[in-house]
């Protein structure tokens, strides 16, 4: 067999999928540019790994169910003056989730609650942290389903594993005496271990109402807030600023054809 073909063969033994599809390219170039032994080797071995930390950066995304993909470049900070840019960068270094700090963002609807939620996870998916994203209506009817089911604990596992568990929307519907109980055990056993992001248009004097009980509601917000970062969004929606801009175009364009 030629060198080159057993080159390839035992790049594929050692599962170097991707250095051995790319091997003829690198040699070619290799031999065109005259490069160094060392740096083709430094070259193809990276062109591998490349490959795969793409391939497992996709997986880890596909796995935190995140509803849409947007980062932090996608934000239009000038559009939101009451979100402290300076604050959102400190948090996207990631520096809370090495200390299993929260992020609570509160405000109404349309404002870039989830977004800064989504972006954040994607940064920390990009550093190699397991994320996991899910609506707050969804987590309690899981977590009510297992308790009635008697499989609490182990399903309960689903929600403590990732560094990053990001919890959308608390408040959309009110929870009853058992979704506020497995709540408040999720929430319990997360504190000081795993950070959570938590979006609400809420405030924190809505949450006995929330939960039904302001005792439990008390509890939830004692270990929530211990550790974390809040961060308060003011001001309208952007998706309606975003049509009612249309609309002043449009009436700005049928004016200009009369
Ligand atoms: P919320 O969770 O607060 O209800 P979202 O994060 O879902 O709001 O934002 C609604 C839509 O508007 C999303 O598509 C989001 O990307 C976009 N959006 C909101 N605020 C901004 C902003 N400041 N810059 C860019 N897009 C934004
Ligand atoms: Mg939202």
């Amino acid at each position: 067999m030629i060198a080159l073909e057993r080159a390839r063969q035992h790049l594929l033994a050692l599962g170097l999928k991707d250095a051995a599809q790319a091997l003829d390219a690198h040699l070619e170039r290799a031999a065109k540019r005259e490069v160094p032994y060392v740096d083709f080797l430094a070259d193809l071995l990276e062109a591998e790994l490349a490959v795969r930390r793409r391939r497992y950066l996709d997986t880890r995304t596909k796995l935190a169910r995140l509803p849409f993909r947007k980062t932090l470049d996608d934000f239009d900070f000038d559009a939101q003056p009451s979100v402290d840019r300076r604050q959102v960068r400190e948090l996207a270094t990631l520096q809370f989730l090495a200390h299993a700090e929260n992020v609570i963002l509160l405000g109404p609807p349309g404002v870039g609650k989830t977004h800064v939620a989504v972006a954040l996870g994607l940064a920390a998916i990009d550093r190699g942290y397991a994320v996991y994203f899910t609506p707050m209506h969804r987590l309690v009817e899981d977590l009510r389903n297992a308790y009635e089911e008697h499989r609490l604990d182990r399903r309960m596992r689903i929600y403590l594993a990732p560094r990053l568990l990001i919890i959308d929307e608390l408040g959309y519907l009110p929870l009853d005496r058992v979704g506020a109980t497995v709540f408040f055990q999720l929430v319990a056993a997360r504190y000081e271990r795993g950070s959570i992001i938590l979006t609400s248009n809420h405030t924190f004097a809505d949450w006995g109402q929330v939960f039904g009980d302001p005792v439990i509601a008390t509890a939830i917000l004692d270990r929530l807030l211990h550790h974390s970062h809040v961060i308060n969004i003011r001001g309208e929606s952007y998706r309606l600023r975003e049509k009612r801009r249309a609309g002043i175009f449009r009436n700005v364009e049928s004016k200009q054809e009369l």
